[in-house]
């Protein structure tokens, strides 16, 4: 038999069939009326407990409790626990796909890059947290907004409007306008749109740099260039000119070829610092060997033009010693060259509680506070004329915090104009030996 059949048989059994047998029995001993009202006694009865559990059933279908059912007993009983299986089943199932949901929607967040949904009408659907970052779009404030209202920016709303498949939207960061955002919309399925926007800041800032440094090398180099051949045009036209003139052109095309050759060699230096992490190699290097060293190289650079002086407290420094050399070495160079005669020049390796510095102290021009973040760029200089005249190259401080950064130190600048300057470079503990 059929669960249905068995039930029905129990349903019978319980509840009719004593009924029925109960009325048969008045109807044989008190007559047809009493059989009949025996019956119909019996059936109200039934009807009062089936309402009675009906009422069990919907009051509790109002409050589940989903760990016990009411015990209504027989058939009904049947159904409260089936009843009660499934909504624990629901639940489950719901908090399972509430938790996926969670989880998607923190995945969500985590990308970096800001994700909007726009229905038909470009109204805000769903946005993830980038996509406040970089469009100012945040729920639930913004649900159901037009995009285009949030977003101001012109030709944004052009750009939405056009067909698909065209190259990115370039967009300023709606509050602080110091980032750039690449912003994509791709279609999402038949009239929804898909806002991907990038930050691109960084990219456009070193493809700024990269466009502004091919610039000032070829700026850098045209000069000498030009220089070069407008004498080379002399050599070949003028048949007329002394040995003397002559000599004195060879002279000064020598000086232009040379300062092109220091600009070749400082771009070098600069593209090898910038292609390896770290020093190929490090050493003990003897500070008072690289100081005495500094000063041979110093002092002709002056000829005799500065007092200089140079004291080491200290035995060595844990480094690569040619990046040091050249390192230290343009420090010195500088002082040299902006300090006017008769000026003082002090090289010090001094020795600290924390570590130890390197420090070139010249009583020269000085630079002005406003410029001091900026000296370490490339081809950044105060006085470019000065500069050129001296032979500088504007990649000196460059190199200098190039390598500075491999050695872990930092470079500290003071400097008052007219006063002269402190270079100082500072290292860490670990690189003086017995601090090890
Ligand atoms: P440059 O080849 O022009 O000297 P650097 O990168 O070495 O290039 O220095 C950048 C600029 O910093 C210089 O042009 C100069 O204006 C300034 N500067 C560097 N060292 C000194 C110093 N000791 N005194 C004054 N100004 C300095």
């Amino acid at each position: 038999m059929t669960p249905a059949g068995t039930r029905l048989v129990k349903i019978l059994l319980t509840g009719a069939l004593p009924i029925v047998g109960l009325a048969l029995l008045g109807g044989l001993m008190r007559g047809p009326v009493w059989g009949w009202a025996v019956a119909a006694l019996g059936f109200l009865l039934v009807v009062v407990m089936q309402t009675r559990r009906l009422l069990m059933l919907s009051a509790w279908l109002d409050d589940p409790d989903r760990s016990a059912s009411p015990d209504a007993g027989g058939a009904w009983g049947e159904v409260f626990l089936k009843l009660a299986r499934k909504l624990r089943h629901d639940a489950l199932s719901l908090a399972e796909l509430e938790a996926g949901l969670r989880s998607f929607r923190e995945a969500m967040d985590a990308v970096p890059d800001g994700l909007v949904i726009l229905d038909a009408n470009h109204q805000i659907q769903w946005s993830n947290r980038a996509a406040g970052d970089h469009l100012g779009v945040r729920l639930p404030r913004d649900a159901g907004a037009i995009i285009e209202q949030l977003v101001r920016t012109p030709g944004f709303a052009e750009y939405l409007g056009s067909p698909d498949g065209h190259a990115p939207f370039i967009l300023q960061a709606p509050a602080a306008r110091t980032r750039v955002y690449a912003v994509r919309a791709v279609p999402l399925g038949e009239k929804s749109k898909l806002l991907v926007s990038l930050d691109v800041t960084d990219a456009r800032r070193v493809e700024a740099m990269r466009s502004t440094f091919v610039a000032n090398v070829s700026h850098e180099l045209r000069t000498p260039l030009t220089v070069v051949s407008g004498f080379l045009e002399h050599f070949t036209d003028d048949g007329l000119m002394t040995a003397d003139q002559r000599q004195h052109f060879a002279r000064l095309m020598s000086d232009q070829t040379k300062r092109m050759l220091s600009l070749v060699d400082d771009l070098l230096t600069l593209s090898r610092l910038e292609s390896e992490d770290a020093p190929a190699s490090e050493e003990d290097v003897a500070m008072d060997e690289l100081l005495a060293q500094l000063l041979a190289e110093a002092q002709s650079l002056s000829e005799g033009r500065h007092a200089i002086e140079t004291s080491c407290d200290g035995p060595s420094l844990r480094g690569n010693r040619k990046e040091l050399h050249s390192a230290f070495g343009n420090l010195v160079s500088n002082a040299i060259r902006y300090t006017p005669a008769g000026g003082d020049i002090h090289i010090e390796w001094q020795r600290r509680a924390g570590g130890g510095a390197f420090c070139v102290r010249d009583s020269g021009v000085g630079v002005a506070a406003e410029h001091l973040p900026r000296l370490t760029e490339r081809f950044y200089r105060v006085d470019r004329g000065r500069s050129r005249d001296t032979g500088g190259t504007g990649l000196g401080l460059a190199i200098v915090k190039h390598i500075l950064l491999r050695h872990q130190a930092t470079l500290v600048i003071n400097s008052q104009v007219g006063k002269g300057s402190t270079f100082r470079a500072e290292f860490p503990g670990w690189r003086l030996p017995s601090a090890r």
